[in-house]
């Protein structure tokens, strides 16, 4: 099953700590980069009708008018097929451009998943952040797509950001629980290069962040959403299809600027500037790209049992695999981050936290 992932880089505002590729946009740059996309889908046509999953992100996919939505849709739909007919199809929504009129056309196009952004229930914090919606802008907005009749929701919820208290973490877990979501992806702060909040001098808090992290995802497993992959939790039977794709090495295509791609052996990336992606598209050619690669043998290997491990029930490796890879294996054993149930491995699960400590051995 392969995936297909679009990306919309707009956004009403930037937030502190975003480093993806989005930025704010017209009505207009919105039209002129849908006919970019559109170009692209179209080189690949041969792929039509090998996709089972779907994911539009950004950026702020509901940000496009509903008019804009459907051109989106349909240039979609000529690489998906139908979209109700897919596995699972995700749209990304942020509360401030989700309404009742939109999440009807949501629903109509075949959408069978919405992915939204909370991250906090305090609006003094979602100000810090630089977020547009409040707390009671998501209130509505889930209502709305509950309306429509969407029954496979997730909301994002961060932790360890500045001037969040304990009390203020726990608060926003009851808070997003009391909405009995399906999924929720649940990050901490991580300050990235180039982000408004680096150059502010806002620095990660790390130690009060694992406090915060540990007591979520027991709270979440509590609640019924047990942890499927280090920073996602679902209801049994909702873990996001597209993303298990990801983690066990599937193929996917992925459109728009910064979207990665990994086809026939190869992993790409677009180049993140938009205006370079539309300058290329619309001379006719391929756009720009970020990187690419041919992962083979070791490396290949390596890369698998890294994106296995991200899985809370791990990866089976072959007998070879466990002696290739032995002495980072014993390492790992012995520094108690991961551990092994006959061919099964995994890591364990209060060591999450410090998962980057695991993956650099395959690196
Ligand atoms: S809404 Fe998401 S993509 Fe847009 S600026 Fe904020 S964090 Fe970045």
């Amino acid at each position: 099953m392969r995936g297909l992932y679009v990306h919309i880089p707009f956004c009403r505002s930037k937030c502190g700590y975003c480093d993806f590729a989005s930025a704010p946009g017209t009505p207009a740059d919105i039209d002129a980069y849908l006919t970019a996309l559109e170009a692209e889908a179209a080189l690949y046509a041969g792929l039509a009708g090998s996709f089972g999953t779907l994911y539009v992100g950004g950026g702020t996919p509901s940000l496009l008018s509903p008019g804009q939505l459907r051109r989106l849709f349909s240039a979609v739909a000529r690489l998906t097929g139908p979209i109700a007919g897919l596995a699972e199809s995700t749209f990304e929504a942020n509360p401030e451009s989700m309404d009742a009129a939109k999440a009807a056309l949501l629903k109509e196009a075949g959408i069978s998943r919405v992915s939204m952004g909370l991250q906090a229930a305090q609006d003094r914090l979602l100000k810090r952040l630089g977020r547009v919606a409040m707390t009671s802008d998501f209130a509505a907005a889930w209502a709305a797509l509950r309306a429509a009749g969407f029954d496979n929701i997730n909301a994002d919820l961060m932790c360890g950001l500045p001037g969040q208290t304990d009390e203020d973490f726990r608060t926003s877990l009851d808070f997003l629980l009391g909405f009995a979501p399906e999924h929720v992806s649940f990050y901490a702060l991580e300050v990235h290069e180039g982000t408004p909040f680096a150059a502010a001098g806002v620095v990660e808090e790390p130690d009060m962040a694992a406090g915060m992290y540990d007591h979520g995802a027991a709270a979440l497993k509590a609640a019924g959403l047990p942890r499927y992959e280090i920073s996602n939790f679902a209801r049994p039977g909702r873990e996001s299809l597209h993303n298990l794709n990801y983690w066990d090495q599937g193929e996917y295509l992925g459109l728009g600027p910064s979207a990665a791609s990994y086809l026939d052996g190869e992993r790409r990336a677009n180049s993140p500037l938009t205006a370079a992606y539309e300058a290329a598209l619309s001379s006719g050619n391929r756009p720009p790209l970020e990187y690419s690669e041919r992962l083979e043998g070791r490396a290949k290997r390596a890369e698998r049992i890294m994106l296995g491990l991200r899985r809370a029930a791990g990866i089976e490796l072959a007998d070879d695999i466990f002696i290739e890879f032995g002495p980072e294996l014993e390492r790992l054993l012995a520094a108690g981050l991961i551990e092994r149930a006959g061919r099964r491995i995994r890591i364990k699960e209060d060591k999450f936290y410090v998962s980057n400590a695991v993956f650099r051995e395959f690196v």
